[in-house]
């Protein structure tokens, strides 16, 4: 069954009352109550704001071979770089000085020490000019959990990790032999078992992905006790053998399908944070605030130089490749606010869920 055909169904109760829902078949108002329901709970356990994580993607380079991904290691056609240690730090403190609060250092899997170390002194760079007023997420794949832990040492504490899909089977068909989903869960709780604050997520839209798929996303979400959750729409990358299968989805069903994964996960984990992808304003200009008014709390405004944002295309019609970091600052406070919202300048913004409070 195709995502045409999808549909939610929780049965178990976590503290709010679900019903049965029909997934993509949603009548437009019923949406807009879902979304209205999620956004009152994100809103009652956050508050009408916004928290910012400044993305440097500091490096396409990569050894995998994901079959969805714009940047896997058998694309011929992209320009591979590396940004310099000195240009990832100075990115990062055009972050911290216009206060985003929080950065993201991203790229593609590399295991080698070489790497480890360039990161690791990257980390002690930035954790030495900020210390833990701003937060450092990491998202660079699957590594050992030495890796982990010299970079937890070093000074990140969260990391993004997407399982893509919950299910193993659908898993190995968007995957070459070699990429195990057994091993992406292991590096999930490892991260979680080091102290870091984990984030997960999954791609919605993949050819062969159905209601129950979806359904049981959350549920993993959930099981995995994670903190933060990104989800986008699967866009198909023309360059990638999965685009070559799979016929190209609607963006109008694409995007109502992924605001109503992050209403419902909203409503099941009211205190994840939950990010509004820019893979959603790649299929709507104003897809990023329509997924604050679905519940999501979190944006990641890319402040990679621009000389590097056309070469690290994970999936086409990727937005502001060609914007300054400072343009995207204001056109940013603008989005949000005509929305009624604010920014939460200057906090680093950790989950609640990763609160020992809780
Ligand atoms: N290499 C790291 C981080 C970069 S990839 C990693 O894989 O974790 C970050 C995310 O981009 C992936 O987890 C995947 O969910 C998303 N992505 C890659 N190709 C995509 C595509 N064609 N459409 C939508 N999202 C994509
Ligand atoms: Fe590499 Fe990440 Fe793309 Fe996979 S999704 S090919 S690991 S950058």
């Amino acid at each position: 069954m195709g995502v045409s055909k999808l549909q939610l169904s929780f049965a178990e109760c976590c503290g709010l009352c679900y019903n049965i829902r029909q997934m993509n078949e949603l009548p437009k108002e019923d949406l807009e109550r879902l979304m209205a329901r999620a956004y009152a709970v994100k809103t009652a356990t956050w508050g009408r704001r916004v928290a910012l994580r400044g993305l440097v993607e500091f490096s396409n380079i990569c050894t995998k071979d994901c079959l969805y991904c714009g940047i896997r290691r058998s694309n011929a056609n992209v320009t591979r770089y590396r940004m310099t240690e000195d240009e990832i730090v100075e990115a990062a403190t055009w972050a911290a000085e216009n206060r985003y609060g929080s950065v993201v250092l991203q790229s593609g899997e590399i295991s080698s020490e070489a790497n480890t170390a360039f990161v690791e002194g990257v980390l002690k760079r930035i954790h030495g000019l900020y210390g833990d007023s701003l937060g450092i997420t990491l998202s660079l794949g699957e590594q050992t959990r030495e890796t982990y832990g010299r970079w937890k040492n070093a000074g990140a504490h969260r990391y993004l990790l997407r399982i893509e899909t919950s299910n193993r089977e659908l898993y190995s068909k968007i995957h070459p032999k070699g990429h195990s989903w057994e091993r992406r869960l292991d590096c999930l709780r490892t991260l979680k078992n080091l102290g870091y604050i984990v984030g997960t997520g999954v791609m919605i839209g993949l050819p062969g992905q159905t209601e129950a798929d979806l359904e049981n996303d959350i549920r993993f979400f959930r099981d995995e006790d994670v903190d933060m959750i990104g989800m986008g729409p699967y866009l198909a990358h023309p360059d990638t053998p999965l685009a070559a299968e799979a016929p190209i989805q609607a963006k109008g069903r694409l995007l109502a399908l992924t605001l109503r994964m992050i209403a419902e996960t909203r409503l099941a984990i009211p205190d994840a944070n939950i990010a509004s992808t820019t893979a959603l304003q790649a299929i709507d200009p104003e897809g990023r605030e329509k997924g604050l008014l679905a519940g999501a709390n979190v944006i990641m405004p890319n402040v990679t130089p621009v000389k590097y944002r056309k070469s690290y295309l994970l999936y086409p019609g990727k937005p502001c490749t060609g914007e300054e970091s400072e343009l995207c600052r204001s056109c940013l406070e603008r989005r949000v606010k005509s929305v009624g919202e604010e920014i939460a300048w200057g906090e680093r913004a950790d989950p609640l869920h990763s609160l020992p409070s809780r």
